[in-house]
């Protein structure tokens, strides 16, 4: 048995059933035994594969969205470039090539990561040495100015609660033990404030899910948008609301149990884009566009045109792929959202309309 189920299983013996937040944290980040701890957790060696990792055009093209949106709200000078969640560094590496060519942009910009990972933090170090990027514990580390702010798949990786529709109110799923396996099990039915509001368009048997941590993400970066200016673009895949299971595990890029084997699998949720903004005030938010429809309008189909031309069978192929990966609405294109948060004094951001 992997040694995490066992050190999981040893929880739910002293403590009773456990909640998937608490799950997902073990599995995830048990400073040894979580999966994003271990060699190799994203890319195609690892359990999942990100659009960055899929190709070099998704960064880039994120890269001239943020220096073109730097340019409309006038140029902040300084400015924090932060990614929430990094990864192998991949996104922000393209991402600062191609950013190369606006004039002014990388000086007036000091590169700032937060990373829960220390094997992915290695990486990063190494990615992205070049850019001398420092590393923030927290979101309250942020400098006291303008910030440009993205994040790819971050949301989706952090600890969700699930509840289920009862007569009255809700049952929240929780993890049990059934001699060496882990189950799901409900609690008796409670109120539960934070999902008042949806006791309104859900019935009996429904399924929502609840991120606790989300929201300080969101309000961090806020704070500083509010009061100095500046974006937080955020790309995952979800939906407007929540409403279903989508907890999901990912295993040798296969789907797998969630419960089956914690720290070799990775574990995700699709992202409640409603739950990440309601009731935020200030600021203004986007509208919620399909990933695919978003490359569109950043010019992805042009730009691969280009690159073809240099390339012939096999690579040609790979690269035509890529691309259909990302924007097919059977791919990633509609599951994959894109939304911006931006000053109520800024410009809308070209792209996202
Ligand atoms: N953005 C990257 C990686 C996505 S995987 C890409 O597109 O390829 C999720 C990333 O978020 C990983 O780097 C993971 O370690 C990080 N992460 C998850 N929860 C975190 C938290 N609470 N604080 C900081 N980083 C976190």
């Amino acid at each position: 048995m992997h040694p995490l189920k066992n050190k999981i299983l040893k929880e739910i013996d002293s403590r009773g059933p456990i909640r998937i937040d608490r799950y997902m944290e073990m599995a995830l980040f048990d400073k040894e035994l979580g999966y994003y701890n271990r060699a190799n957790p994203i890319g195609s060696k690892g359990a999942f594969i990100t659009a960055p990792e899929i190709t070099q055009v998704f960064g880039e093209l994120i890269g001239l969205f943020m220096a073109q949106y730097w340019i409309d709200c006038g140029q902040f000078k300084p400015v924090t470039l932060l990614e929430l969640g990094p990864g192998k560094g991949t996104l922000m590496s393209d991402l600062l090539r191609s950013s190369r060519i606006v004039p002014g942009y990388l000086d007036s910009c000091n590169l700032c990561l937060l990373e829960k990972s220390h094997s992915l933090k290695e990486q990063q170090m190494k990615n992205l040495q070049d850019a001398n990027p420092a590393w923030l514990d927290s979101l309250d580390e942020l400098p006291d100015q303008p910030v440009f702010a993205l994040a790819n798949e971050f949301f989706d990786a952090l600890p969700i609660r699930q509840f289920l529709r009862g007569k009255q109110y809700w049952q929240e799923r929780l993890v049990g033990k059934s001699g060496d396996s882990l189950q799901f099990e409900l609690s008796p039915e409670f109120e539960f404030k934070p999902l008042e509001a949806r006791l309104k368009d859900t019935s009996e048997g429904n399924i929502v899910e609840v991120r606790p941590g989300a929201r300080d993400f969101i309000q961090g970066i806020l704070d500083k948008i509010k009061k100095h200016g500046g974006i937080f673009l955020i790309i995952d895949y979800g939906a407007s609301q929540s409403l279903g299971d989508t907890f999901q595990a990912l295993e040798a890029n296969q789907y797998a149990d969630p419960l089956a084997n914690p720290g070799s699998a990775d574990l995700t949720s699709h992202v409640d884009f409603g739950a990440l903004v309601k009731d935020i005030e200030g600021v203004s938010v986007s509208p919620l566009l399909g990933q695919g429809k978003f490359l569109q309008n950043l010019g992805i189909l042009q730009r691969s045109q280009i690159l073809t031309k240099n390339l012939t069978g096999e690579e040609l192929e790979t690269h035509r792929k890529a691309i259909d990966r990302l924007i097919s609405p059977h791919q990633m294109g509609d599951l994959f959202k894109v939304m911006a948060i931006y000053a109520n004094r800024q410009p809308v951001p070209q792209g996202l309309h």
